[in-house]
């Protein structure tokens, strides 16, 4: 049955407790291990045997960001879709957030503040989705692995992934290289799904193997970012959350900043600018606290001396039916994409 994605994603986002756990395979193994292999894991530990999650990265870097996942240094906020899912697939897991130290939300909504072009706005709205978990984003993916890995039959080794292993044109397993090098090793699946990010190297391996490459689209997007982490000054400020938000007009290009309350006592502040010059070193219309940011980058964060800037450009994948250059891709009555710039990537009825 054909099913636009959006409908799809509705049908599968439900709040609703996983119930169905037929099991329908042997072994799935999961390429990368970080939160959307974590959760694919989960999700598949209910319909496998067995789960093995290869990732390149060793386990020891809890704690901190980690080169497999370079933007970990970076503001990440849960929405609450993602605390949805996380609470579906992990029940218990914000408070167990909450318990080992991300600040909880205060009981005063005027703690999150919210500025406009230089405005302050009315505190968001009470949600109905729990307490709102702001941490960074290594704590969080600490958290969901541990809480992955305590499921009976989920996995992971430490390893590169190489390539697919192939028989009868079927996918039946991954070759990974396992940490400190050594010999290939071949781990048979009857599934193998690929959670490896913007590294990962699926379509040279589709195409190594005769099939088409999943087109590429890059698009420049000339953010600049500039993060921080600064120790917690309740002198300075006792805010939980700050937005400020600078829409593009007149003498303005559009910016965004932003300070967070995360674990460890610490405040998490971003800049970020569509502007090819880097983060604002000042803005009218921003907290003074923007122009800090960006000297510390500069110089050192304090306390942490994680620091980072500039993301020059995104990249989209599409790897559904209608990426193929041959027809039979395609449902029996629809037309094969179009060639142009950037390529179309589905699939069109048939008039
Ligand atoms: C600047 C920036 C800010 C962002 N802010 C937010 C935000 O506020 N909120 C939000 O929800 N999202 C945010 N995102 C997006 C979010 O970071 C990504 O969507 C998310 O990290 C994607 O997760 P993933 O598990 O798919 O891939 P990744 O997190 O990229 O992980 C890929 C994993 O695969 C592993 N891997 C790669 N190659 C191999 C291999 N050959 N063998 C084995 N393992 C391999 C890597 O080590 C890594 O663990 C931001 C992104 C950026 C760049």
């Amino acid at each position: 049955m054909v099913t636009s994605p959006s409908r799809l994603f509705s049908e599968i986002a439900t709040a609703e407790r996983p119930t169905e756990t037929r099991v329908l395979m042997r072994r799935a193994v999961v390429l990368g291990g970080s939160i959307a292999g974590l959760m694919a894991a989960r999700v598949l530990s209910d319909h496998a045997d067995e789960v093995l999650i290869i990732e390149r990265d060793p386990s020891d870097v809890d704690g901190g960001p980690r080169p497999g996942v370079p933007q970990g240094s970076q503001v990440h906020a849960l929405l609450p879709a993602g605390q949805i899912q996380l609470e579906r697939w992990f029940p218990g897991i914000v408070d167990e957030a909450l318990a080992l130290g991300a600040p909880p939300p205060p009981g005063d909504p005027g703690a999150a503040k919210i500025f406009v072009n230089g405005v302050l706005g009315l505190p968001p709205a009470p949600s109905d989705t729990g307490p709102m978990l702001i941490t960074t984003r290594p704590f969080l993916e600490a958290l969901v692995r541990r809480r992955t890995l305590a499921v009976g039959n989920i996995r992971m080794v430490y390893g590169r992934a190489e390539g697919l292993v192939l028989a009868n044109r079927r996918v039946a397993g991954a070759r990974y290289v396992p940490d400190g090098g050594g010999e290939p090793v071949v781990e048979p699946a009857d599934l193998v799904v690929d959670a490896m990010g913007r590294s990962s190297r699926l379509s040279d391996w589709l195409a190594d193997n005769g099939w088409p490459r999943p087109p590429m689209q890059r698009m420049p997007i000339k953010l600049n970012y500039a993060t921080a982490l600064f120790k917690q000054d309740e002198k300075v400020s006792d805010a939980w959350v700050v937005v400020y938000h600078t829409m593009a007009g007149k003498g303005r290009s559009a910016r965004i900043g932003g300070i967070n309350s995360v674990e460890g006592d610490r405040w998490i502040m971003l800049v970020a600018a569509t502007t090819r010059t880097g983060p604002p070193a000042t803005s009218p219309t921003s907290p003074p606290a923007a122009a800090s940011t960006t000297r510390a980058c500069s110089a050192t964060s304090p306390n942490t001396g994680r620091c980072s800037a500039g993301w020059p450009r995104t990249t989209r994948r599409t790897a559904d039916a209608g990426t193929s250059t041959s027809s039979t891709a395609c449902p029996p009555d629809w037309s094969p994409p179009v060639t142009r710039s950037p390529p179309s990537t589905r699939c069109t009825a048939r008039a």
